[in-house]
């Protein structure tokens, strides 16, 4: 384990490692690289690595760009691919100004501050998300839409094509520190999961940005293309992140209640109340494309009514039924476009405002939802969530919570990202409308 920089440089010396690839990601949850011969590993870890702050969305203006990279050593790991000319190691990195501050608007940074506030109130944060991601065709080296099989959920060979890209996957993220749980076919055509285990929200929000690049990459190694756009083909499931919580204290699993309503404590239902209190503005975080929204409709296993339960999969938040260490929450709407760092920071401060206020979830609805009749949910005050970025940005512009923990910066950027984005949507004209009205308008 790496620990300080003097184990940095022997792990760089013992393996001859070439190049340093500095990462970090930006507010819309892009991974930004710059990439150092080792040569210049002594200033990185010193004094940091300058770059232009304002050729990344969202960061800031042009007159006061000098930002610095300053590697996180926890990170380092060698890249195991691509290393005929030298190996390759990556260091995940925190954002400072010229002035030598923290850069308010850095992800990883406002992540960190919301586990701050957790730790304050004796608490740790644990996150296990589950990724799903299509893998298509190219054709002539263009992504299609064409899936790689047509395989379906826990499908074998010989109808599941990806054994061993996903197998491959695997050992590279192993190779990359990653404790690897479960991999599988997921429901539609071309879908796979790969779930790895959880830990701490920063750890995971790294993990989650690797796990993007690493698949890609293998996937391109095969000639495919992966995608974790949340809803690529109309009529099959979407790919979402799903986002299991528990909150430790004292080493001990805050959420489970041996003796407790359904084994799960107070704490645990008042984080749920937190979450569910915040879920619509969280929703312009956890979902922000046009087309995450596509994702959150009936039919497809990913939620669309503010609810929830014990293991029942219709809702939005569900208690998977394992106890004692594993109990825990899953959020359901997240989906894999997300910024990952912002996305957790936003569900903490969620959470914990429900702790802090003693916030109470109401009653569990512990049948299928989607069976109920609209005035069936009302009867229920079963709200839904938002149905399009336009609608999930104005409750997070209202987000008076939200607003603190995002920091102002980072808050009126995903704003006008977002309605930016919508914008573009809006004022197109679409295929669909010509086939529609065209010959018969
Ligand atoms: P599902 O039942 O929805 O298919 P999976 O088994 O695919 O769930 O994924 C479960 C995820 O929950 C894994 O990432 C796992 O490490 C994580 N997990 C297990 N226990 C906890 C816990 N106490 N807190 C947070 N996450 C947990
Ligand atoms: N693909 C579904 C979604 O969009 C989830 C399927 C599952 O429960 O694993 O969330
Ligand atoms: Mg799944
Ligand atoms: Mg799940």
């Amino acid at each position: 384990i790496i620990c300080n920089k003097e184990d940095v440089i022997k792990a760089i010396e013992t393996n001859n490692v070439k190049f340093i690839r500095l990462q970090f990601t930006d507010i819309q949850g892009v991974v930004k690289d710059v990439e150092i011969p080792v040569t210049q590993i002594e200033k990185a870890l010193t004094t940091g690595i300058s770059f232009d702050g304002s050729s990344i969305e969202g960061f800031v203006r042009i007159d006061e760009s000098d930002m610095v990279l300053k590697p996180d050593i926890r990170t380092f790991a060698i890249l195991p691919w691509n290393n005929d000319k030298g190996l390759v190691a990556r260091m995940i990195c925190d954002i400072y100004m010229p002035n030598g501050k923290e850069f308010e608007a850095d992800p990883r940074y406002v992540l960190k501050k919301v586990m701050k506030e957790a730790e304050e109130m004796g608490y740790e944060l644990n996150v296990g998300p589950e990724l799903e991601f299509f893998l298509f065709e190219k054709i002539n080296g263009k992504a299609t839409v064409v899936p790689h099989d047509y395989g379906r959920y826990f499908e074998f060979a010989p109808t599941d094509l990806a054994e061993d890209i996903r197998r491959e996957i695997v050992l590279t993220l192993m190779d990359l520190n990653f404790d690897i749980e479960a991999s599988h076919h997921e429901v539609a055509f071309g879908q796979h999961e790969i779930d790895f285990k959880y830990g701490d929200a920063l750890t995971t929000a790294d993990n989650v940005m690797t796990f993007k690049y690493v698949t890609r990459t293998i996937a391109k190694m095969h000639g495919l293309h992966a995608t974790f756009m949340p809803k690529p083909i109309a009529i099959e499931n979407g790919s979402g992140m799903h986002v299991n919580l528990s909150l430790s204290k004292d080493g001990e699993n805050a959420f489970y209640d041996e003796n407790g309503d359904m084994q799960i404590s107070e704490t645990a239902r008042q984080f749920i109340a937190g979450v569910l209190k915040h879920i619509k503005a969280i929703s312009c975080i956890a979902n922000p494309l046009v087309n995450s929204y596509k994702r959150l409709i009936p039919g497809y296993e990913a939620p669309v009514y503010i609810t929830w339960s014990g293991a029942n999969r219709s809702s939005l938040i569900r208690i998977p039924s394992p106890r004692g260490k594993s109990t825990r929450t899953e959020l359901r709407s997240p989906d894999p476009s997300c910024n990952p760092y912002l996305t957790f920071a936003a569900i903490l401060a969620a959470g914990l405002e429900g702790v802090r206020n003693k916030m109470d979830p109401g009653k569990i609805m512990d049948y299928n939802i989607f069976d109920l009749t609209k005035q069936e949910r009302a009867e229920r005050g079963i709200e839904t969530l938002p149905s399009t970025i336009s609608e999930s940005a104005d409750y997070l512009e209202n987000d008076e919570l939200l607003k603190s923990t995002l920091g102002e910066h980072v808050h009126d950027n995903i704003l006008r990202l977002a309605r930016a984005e919508w914008d573009a949507y809006r004022t197109q004209v679409h295929d669909w409308e010509i086939q529609r009205y065209l010959n018969t308008i």
